[in-house]
């Protein structure tokens, strides 16, 4: 009953958050997957096939890691989620195969997909050459150019890849392109949104494909220490799909507490941040009702943060109500922090983490632990893509950049 709290209401709304702000001629598109979703999504073939593939393609159960020096230095017990296993690196490809699922079911032909550092799109991109359906990607033409190897990894898979050039040519311009090509073509195309925002239903759908993900770790915990929660889930916060899936099966167990990370980019005291749920106000962005950084006449303000993967001016409605009710704790994380926990980790464990995945890391610093607290933290994907990201600010690694 308590989780019925946090997840979508008979309205599509949670709290005051979400709901569908929609032009007219998606209404029938979106209105037959509300109506259809929870029964796609709870069916016996589609529960088969989609778990079958998330083993055998994708490479789950992502295995639950103790990280010893990093427990050591933080004087807790960490275990980390090691979404940076998954096949394409992340944990995106746990939604885009769920959705390119329910795509076939409803006859849809076409997929469009927006992308803001190409990893959603890579990410659909990747199943659609699996289910061999048409695919375009819309991305702002700032990030198809600074994120050129993804761009060609989406053509190599056999996506088109639009580049969008109005507004500021990034994440939040790709999306608004994606809508107006649904909007011409609402009969044949299924939208894989990446996150979990959009019109209801997409908020609800992303975070039960994701929701695999603290699926696994109650039973991962309870077979490595006899407890199958932990004292704190850590996790990033672009539009929240990892967390979200990294607190699903908590939501209603206030013995778990939730630290989730937003990108302060260059400080929430400057304007170049993606701090949303610190400092955004009340507004509708890609049909939800949400937490935005917008003027005080409505206008959305570009987000800033050094991890493409965090930069959006807006947040999903699920994390906007649970932060504002009190269940989860909401911590801006400036780039600078970034940079030095993703060298941390590294040193202390091996693993070069996504410059996202980096910000959990940092949200460390800003809690102390009991030593027995035990800590689960999502790694939200690996770090090949940023290791020029990495060197070019090693200044910013403190003793881990001295090589
Ligand atoms: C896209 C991405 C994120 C941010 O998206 P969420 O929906 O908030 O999870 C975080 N980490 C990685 C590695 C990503 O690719």
């Amino acid at each position: 009953m308590e989780k019925d709290k946090y997840l979508v209401d008979n309205n599509g709304f949670y709290g005051r958050f979400g709901g569908a702000y929609i032009p007219e001629i998606l209404y029938k598109c979106v209105h037959d997957l509300q109506l259809s979703y929870r029964s796609i999504l709870e069916s016996e073939d589609f529960m088969q096939e989609y778990r079958a593939l998330l083993q055998d393609y994708v490479g789950r159960p992502s295995p639950l890691y103790y990280a010893t020096r990093l427990s050591e230095k933080y004087d807790c017990k960490i275990y980390l989620k090691r979404e940076d296993l998954n096949h394409t690196g992340a944990h995106k490809i746990n939604n885009t195969i769920g959705q390119i699922l329910m795509a076939k079911k409803m006859g849809k032909t076409r997929i469009i997909a927006e992308t803001g550092a190409g990893q959603h799109g890579v990410a659909t991109a990747t199943v659609c050459a699996l289910m061999n359906m048409q695919c375009e990607v819309f991305m702002g033409k700032t990030d198809v150019e600074r994120q050129h190897t993804n761009v060609e990894r989406m053509r190599m898979l056999g996506a088109k890849v639009h580049a969008v050039t109005t507004g500021n040519m990034t994440l939040s311009d790709a999306c608004s392109e994606a809508i107006r090509d649904w909007c011409c073509h609402p009969q044949d195309t299924f939208y894989i949104v990446g996150s979990t925002m959009g019109p209801h239903p997409y908020p609800d759908i992303v975070a039960r494909l994701q929701s695999i993900i603290s699926e696994e770790i109650k039973w991962q915990l309870e077979e490595k220490i006899g407890r199958n929660y932990p004292d704190y889930i850590i996790a990033c916060m672009g539009g929240g799909s990892n967390a979200a899936g990294s607190i699903f099966h908590y939501m209603d167990d206030n013995r778990v507490q939730f630290i989730l990370a937003e990108a302060g980019g260059e400080g929430v005291d400057t304007n170049r941040t993606a701090a949303t749920i610190t400092k955004g106000t009340e507004g509708i962005i890609h049909g939800a009702k949400t937490l935005v950084m917008q003027t005080e006449d409505g206008q959305i303000e570009e987000a800033f943060s050094i991890s493409a993967g965090l930069d959006y001016p807006g947040i999903g409605p699920m994390h906007a109500n649970m932060a504002q009710q009190g269940r989860s704790k909401v911590i801006a994380i400036n780039d600078d922090e970034a940079i030095l926990s993703g060298y941390e980790l590294t040193r202390l464990e091996g693993i070069i983490p996504a410059i996202e995945s980096a910000h959990a890391i940092a949200a460390l610093k800003k809690q102390t632990f009991k030593s027995t607290d035990i800590v689960v933290l999502t790694v939200s994907g690996r770090g090949d893509k940023d290791v020029q990201t990495y060197l070019t600010h090693k200044e910013k690694a403190g003793e881990y950049g001295k090589f």
